[in-house]
């Protein structure tokens, strides 16, 4: 039987990105994924609706490592990524907008048209937002993490909210909630809540884009990078299988010998490296191993449930805002489009989602690649995606199809507010409730990071990449620095593998 130095379950980029540096790296390595197609949350579909291509779940790049994408030779497997400008867009219902981008000029004229004196206090606010988020960009290859090593000054504003971030520079309401969104992404907080600054800033921290804080999208939407990575991976003489679920670790003598999958097949390896939810890994993958109770406990205890959902949608033609009408492409729809009038609105779309189950007003992040890049629909088509919040995992009806349609019916009625041609251009619609997430990518309680990435759960409280079972490690966002399409939990985890490796050989 064909034995590996490293087997890795999941093909999310991060175990691809593991996989290629392993492989580069001159180890035999094979990666099994449970699905029948690769990268996990950081996808390209082109079977949903003939002739689309659509990022599924990840939608926008920033965090992507710049280290990675030259180490690897990304470029030349296919990866590339445009810097979004106009960056944000928030439509107001009162006829108002704002619209923001890398322009000075222009942003201070949209600003002023709110609040002259909020010009300097948005300049200020990108400074302090780029100074945390570059902070915890130098610490993302970390091997040993530690929040602690920060100073108190930057550790009380990350374990602070979002809202109070903002709030200390600008007052408009529109501008406020447009900045804490970033806080916001893919939690279940709202802006008043702590800790809601540490993922504001770890929106900052990318430089994918080559700007500290830029965000941008991959050419063939998100599923470029896995592409790219897997290319990379084989490239290195990487083996890639495709429906190969994993279904136990084998552990002997506390020590992993390999994987076996759903289909029998068993593959011998001196390491593992899971790409997998801890909660799947530990518990579930590797059930019977030894494990100290402090590390059950934590996986027990881990904050996995999620409030966000994507419901992508197939336009026939583009929104037509109030704000800025006309359905001809105009600067505005390139950017990110918020739903996001004030922090109230938000604090209590994430009050009602965590009382009622839903927020019959909910924040909205929108996002539109077929402007740029019309190859992804078909011709005169669009995609709208939708990243919408607060719609928690453990509703009481358990997402039956009565709440998907009410809730989905909601969400396309508040867009309506600012953009009212949206119903009727509707021409297909898919809903990835938190529970789907779950089941198509295995994100456990739906959580799009793998766990809360607010502080308890960041640094040295993430996931260590190795777990007390010899060979056995997690290279996925369950570790630092934890969620969004960075690939540093794969890179720390394949540098920790070829390090013990070389002193177990040596
Ligand atoms: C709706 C949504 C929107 C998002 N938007 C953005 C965004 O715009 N920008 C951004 O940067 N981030 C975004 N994120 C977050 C980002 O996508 C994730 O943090 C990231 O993709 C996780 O990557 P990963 O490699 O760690 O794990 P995953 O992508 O979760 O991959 C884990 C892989 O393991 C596989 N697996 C699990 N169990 C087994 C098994 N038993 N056997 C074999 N394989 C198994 C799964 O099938 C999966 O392929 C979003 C996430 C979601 C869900």
């Amino acid at each position: 039987m064909k034995s590996f130095d490293v087997a890795i379950i999941g093909s999310g980029h991060n175990g691809l990105a593991c996989a290629a540096l392993l492989a580069k790296a001159g180890l035999r390595v094979v990666v099994c994924e449970r699905s029948d197609r690769l990268g996990g949350a950081t996808v390209s579909d082109t079977d949903v609706w003939p002739g689309y291509t659509i990022s599924a779940a990840s939608y926008v790049c920033s965090l992507l490592d710049p280290w990675l994408v030259k180490e690897l030779d990304l470029t030349k497997h296919g990866y590339h990524a445009y810097r979004k400008d106009p960056a944000s867009f928030t439509p107001m219902r009162d006829g108002r907008s704002l619209l923001l981008g890398s322009d000075h000029a222009t942003n201070a004229q949209e600003i002023s048209a709110f609040d002259p004196a909020d010009v300097a206090g948005f300049a200020a606010f990108e400074a302090e937002a780029t100074r945390l988020g570059s902070l915890l960009f130098e610490t993302f290859a970390d091997e040993d993490p530690s929040f602690e090593r920060f100073d108190a000054q930057t550790q009380a504003l990350l374990r602070g909210s979002a809202a109070d971030l903002v709030e200390k520079f600008v007052k408009t309401p529109v501008l406020q909630a447009t900045l804490a969104t970033d806080g916001l992404i893919g939690t279940n907080r709202g802006p008043r809540d702590a800790g809601t600054g540490y993922i504001l800033a770890h929106h900052y921290a990318g430089r994918a884009l080559g700007a500290q804080g830029a965000w941008g999208f991959v050419r063939g939407g998100m599923g470029g990078v896995s592409a790219a990575l897997a290319s990379a991976a084989r490239s290195f003489g990487a083996e890639i299988l495709t429906d190969a679920s994993v279904a136990r670790i084998v552990i002997r003598e506390n020590r992993v010998q390999g994987v076996i999958l759903e289909n029998g097949r068993e593959i011998d390896a001196r390491c593992v490296a899971s790409n997998a939810h801890p909660r799947t890994t530990l518990l579930g993958l590797a059930a019977g191993a030894e494990m100290p109770s402090w590390l059950r406990d934590k996986i027990v205890l881990w904050r996995t449930t999620g409030a966000s959902l994507k419901l992508n949608l197939a336009l026939g033609e583009l929104p037509n805002f109030t704000a800025r009408p006309g359905s001809n492409m105009q600067a505005h729809h390139r950017a990110t489009i918020h739903v996001a009038p004030s922090l109230d609105y938000l604090q209590k779309a994430f009050e009602d989602g965590r009382t009622e189950g839903a927020s019959p007003e909910p924040m909205l992040e929108c996002f539109m690649q077929t402007p740029t890049e019309p190859d992804l629909a078909p011709p005169g088509k669009h995609i709208l995606s939708i990243f919408a919040q607060y719609f928690p995992y453990d509703r009481d009806d358990r997402w039956s199809t009565d709440a998907r349609e009410n809730i989905t019916k909601s969400i396309i009625e508040t867009l309506a507010q600012y953009a009212p041609n949206i119903p009727s251009a509707i021409e297909a619609q898919q809903l990835l409730a938190p529970p789907d997430l779950e089941s198509r990518f295995g994100l456990v309680g739906g959580n799009i990071f793998h766990g809360e990435l607010l502080p308890g759960q960041i640094y040295e409280n993430r996931f260590n990449l190795r777990t007390p079972i010899d060979g056995l490690y997690l290279c996925g966002s369950g570790t630092h620095p934890g969620g969004c399409v960075s690939g540093f939990p794969g890179r720390r985890a394949a540098q920790a593998i070829v390090n013990d490796l070389v002193t177990v050989t040596s």
